[in-house]
C-alpha cells in the first residue's frame, strides 16, 4: 500500500533558470567499468592504445549490461583501480589522456520506419542507461515481458537542488517527445505521458503546446511533494495502481523512463550519438553560482569544478546526486558516471548527534511504501537480515524520507542499504541469517 503522506523538503532549486553550459573536453578521463546495474564491463583496450571518442572500451556478453565508450579521443594511460562514487570501493578503470583530436565515432542515423528491435539495439549500442541514478540498461527496460499500456517520462525531479530534467525539458522538448515516441513504439504502449511536478510551470506550458499534434501523448501534472519521482509513487498517483511488492512497473502495464535518457535515445537513433556526455546540476549553499552543465563522462569531479565553482567559505559536505538519495563523498577524486545527476556542496548540514530510537513511529508513518524502517534498522544492527526482509528491506527504493523525518537522526536508509546488500549476498550464496 503506497501512502499519500505529504513531505516537502525545501526545494532549493537555485539553478532552475540557468541554461545548460557545455564544459570543455577534459585533459584526462577515468572510465569505471561498472556504471550501470548489471554485469561488469571487461576492458577491450590496453595501456598505450589510441582511442577515439565514442569507441567501445568496455564490453560484456551479458544481457543486463551497457557498453562503456570513451568520452574523449586520446591514449590509454593505464588500466587500474579507481574509487567508485556509489559502490565506495575501487574497481577496474580505464584512464585516458586526451590528445586534442576532435574525431568522434557515431552510429548510422536511422529513419522511420524503425522496428522495436532496432530501437533496443540502438539503445544498447549507444550505451544508454537510466540517467536518473539507478542506471538500469535502457535496452532491457525497453523489452518488457508483460503488455504495456503507458510509457511515462519521469519529469518529476522531486529531489531538492537538482534541475537537470527541468532544463532538459525546456531546452530539448522536441527531442524528449521524439524519445517518448520511440519508447512507446519499442514497448508497444498506446499512451504516452510526460509527468511533471507543478513547480515547473514553464516546462508544463511548453510541452502541453508541443504535444498537441500527438493525440496519444499528454502532459500529466503531478503535485510537488517528495518522493513524487519514485516510480512506484508516481505510478500510483497517475494511474491509481500499485506495483506489487517485489514487482516492477511492467506488472501494472507501465514503463517509466527518465527525461535525459529519453533525449539520449532520440539522439542515438536519429543522430547516431553515443552516450559520452551528460547534463548535471552543480549546486548547494556552499557555492556562489549554481549551474547546469554538460560534462564528459569520466571527468574527475576535481576537474569539473576547477573552472566552474567558487566556494565562499569552503564546504562541509560533498554529495553526488541529490540530498535525499545521493551519496556523500570523502574525496573529489571520483569520476562522473552515467547515473550522476548532480554535484552538491553543502555548508550547513542537518548532521547532528544520533540518539536512540524513541519509538515515535514517524519513519513508518512517512514511508510511502509503509515499510518499517525502524524495525529494519534494529534487525540489521543485530545481523538478522531475514527479519529485515520481513519488514520490507528489499522493497525500499531509498527515497530517504524516513531518515529525513527521524527526530533521533538515525541514518535509517544506511541500515536499509546494508540489509539489502547482505540479503543480495545471501541469495547468491544460498545462506541464511
Ligand atoms: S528510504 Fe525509508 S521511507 Fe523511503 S522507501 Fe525506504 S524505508 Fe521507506
Ligand atoms: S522516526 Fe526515528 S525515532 Fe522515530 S521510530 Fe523511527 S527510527 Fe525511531
Amino acid at each position: 500500500m503506497i501512502l499519500e503522506h505529504e513531505l516537502f523538503p525545501h526545494e532549493f532549486k537555485f539553478s532552475s533558470k540557468k541554461p545548460i553550459v557545455n564544459l570543455q573536453t577534459p585533459k584526462r578521463i577515468v572510465m569505471l567499468m561498472q556504471q550501470h546495474t548489471g554485469a561488469l564491463a571487461q576492458p577491450t583496450v590496453k595501456a598505450g592504445d589510441t582511442v577515439i571518442k565514442g569507441q567501445v572500451i568496455g564490453d560484456s556478453p551479458g544481457y543486463v549490461f551497457a557498453p562503456i565508450h570513451s568520452s574523449i579521443s586520446g591514449k590509454v594511460k593505464s588500466i587500474s583501480p579507481w574509487l567508485h562514487p556509489i559502490l565506495g570501493r575501487e574497481i577496474e578503470s580505464i584512464i585516458i589522456e586526451a590528445d586534442g583530436s576532435a574525431d568522434e565515432i557515431r552510429l548510422k542515423p536511422l529513419n522511420y520506419p524503425i522496428t522495436p528491435d532496432e530501437i533496443r539495439q540502438r539503445a544498447r549500442d549507444a550505451g544508454l542507461v537510466g540517467q536518473g541514478g539507478a542506471a538500469f540498461p535502457t535496452h532491457v527496460k525497453l523489452n518488457p515481458t508483460k503488455p504495456i499500456e503507458y510509457a511515462i517520462i519521469n519529469g518529476a525531479e522531486c529531489e531538492p537542488y537538482l534541475t537537470v530534467d527541468h532544463r532538459q525539458m525546456l531546452e530539448n522538448p522536441k527531442k524528449l517527445i521524439s524519445g517518448l515516441r520511440l519508447i512507446m513504439s519499442a514497448v508497444g504502449a498506446k499512451k504516452g505521458l510526460i509527468a511533471i511536478e507543478d513547480n515547473k510551470k514553464d516546462a508544463i506550458t511548453l510541452l502541453k503546446v508541443l504535444v498537441r499534434e500527438f493525440p496519444d501523448i499528454r502532459v500529466f501534472v503531478l503535485p510537488s511533494k517528495y518522493p513524487q519521482g519514485a516510480e512506484k509513487v508516481m505510478i500510483k498517483t497517475i494511474i491509481g495502481k500499485e506495483v506489487p511488492r517485489g514487482g516492477l512497473p511492467q506488472d501494472v502495464g507501465v514503463v517509466v523512463i527518465n527525461v535525459s535518457t529519453a533525449i539520449s535515445l532520440a539522439e542515438a537513433v536519429f543522430e547516431g550519438k553515443i552516450l559520452t556526455e551528460k547534463v548535471i546540476t552543480i549546486s548547494g549553499d556552499a557555492i556562489s553560482e549554481p549551474a547546469n552543465v554538460k560534462v564528459h563522462l569520466g571527468t574527475i569531479v576535481k576537474d569539473v569544478i576547477e573552472n566552474t565553482v567558487e566556494f565562499a567559505n569552503g564546504y562541509s559536505r560533498f554529495i553526488m546526486g541529490g540530498p535525499m538519495t545521493g551519496f556523500s563523498q570523502a574525496t573529489l577524486d571520483v569520476p562522473i558516471i552515467k547515473g550522476t545527476s548532480g554535484l552538491l556542496f553543502l555548508r550547513k548540514t542537518r548532521i547532528q548527534e544520533t540518539a536512540e530510537c524513541i519509538r515515535c513511529g514517524r519513519c513508518i508513518q512517512n514511508c510511502p511504501l509503509r515499510l518499517m524502517p525502524a524495525y529494519i534498522t534494529s534487525s540489521t544492527k543485530l545481523g538478522e537480515y531475514s527479519r529485515a526482509e520481513f519488514y520490507g528491506a528489499s522493497d525500499c527504493f531509498e527515497c530517504g524520507r524516513c531518515s529525513y523525518v527521524c527526530p533521533a537522526n538515525i541514518p535509517l536508509v544506511h541500515y536499509v542499504k546494508v540489509a539489502k546488500t547482505e540479503l543480495f549476498k545471501m541469495k547468491k550464496t544460498g545462506s541464511k541469517s
